[in-house]
């Protein structure tokens, strides 16, 4: 339990700047448009006045990433956040890694039919609050068990790091349990931001940095 209060409170810490970052441009974005709207300009044809709050909600920058510019398609969500919607996604530098966990059809189906099996009426916003994510993917005991149970199946892990042995366990655990695919390769960019980032700030090169009881050699 301490794992988990302690990794989604430092991950809550890492992410509160850009959570502030987001909304205050999110703002100036909303200023622009209003200022755009007294001009008379971008009027969509057919906008009524009234329909102005429902466009409120629609912020173009939002839509950037669907509609990108020539030369833009290849890192449209690079060193950006607005395609994420949990708030707890990190700005990646691969595209691939770009995704957030509301794009995860098969997580969420998984996470609806626990509330529907365990009798749970709780409603997360993200995968990282799921009793699943926190109480296993970010447990490093839980972490040496399956750990166990992958070197029978897939073979040594020796030749990597510490820190990868972990993050590489947690992955398969969770594409295991939300995607019901147990497979040998599995990379970060499998997992949505919020996830891997998570993982990946719960299990870090240096231990001594995040002091995650447990978080010892396998
Ligand atoms: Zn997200
Ligand atoms: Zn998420």
């Amino acid at each position: 339990m301490y794992v988990t209060q302690f990794a989604i409170a430092s991950w809550e810490g890492q992410t509160g700047w850009e959570t502030r970052r987001k909304q205050e441009r999110k703002g100036n974005d909303k200023k622009e448009e209003d200022e755009r709207g007294r001009n008379g300009h971008y009027v969509r044809p057919g906008e009524l006045k009234g329909d102005r709050e429902d466009e409120d909600e629609i912020d173009e920058d939002e839509l950037a990433p669907l509609n990108p510019g020539l030369g833009e398609e290849k890192n449209a969500r690079v060193g950006r956040l607005d395609w994420c919607d949990c708030r707890h996604c990190a700005r990646m530098t691969n595209e691939k890694e770009c995704w957030c966990c509301h794009e995860d059809e098969a997580t969420w189906v998984r996470v609806m039919e626990d509330e529907g099996r365990g009798g749970i009426s709780s409603s997360y916003s993200c995968v990282v609050q799921h009793p699943f994510f926190t109480s296993v993917c970010l447990n490093p005991y839980a972490i040496q068990a399956i750990h166990s149970r992958d070197i029978h199946l897939f073979g040594s892990t020796d030749h990597l790091p510490l820190h990868e042995k972990y993050r590489e366990t947690s992955y398969r655990a969770f594409l295991d349990y939300y995607h019901g695919q147990l497979e040998d390769e599995v990379r970060s960019h499998h997992l949505p931001s919020c996830a891997a980032s998570t993982i990946q700030g719960v299990f870090q090169e240096h231990a001594f940095l995040v002091r995650v009881p447990g978080y010892c050699p396998l």
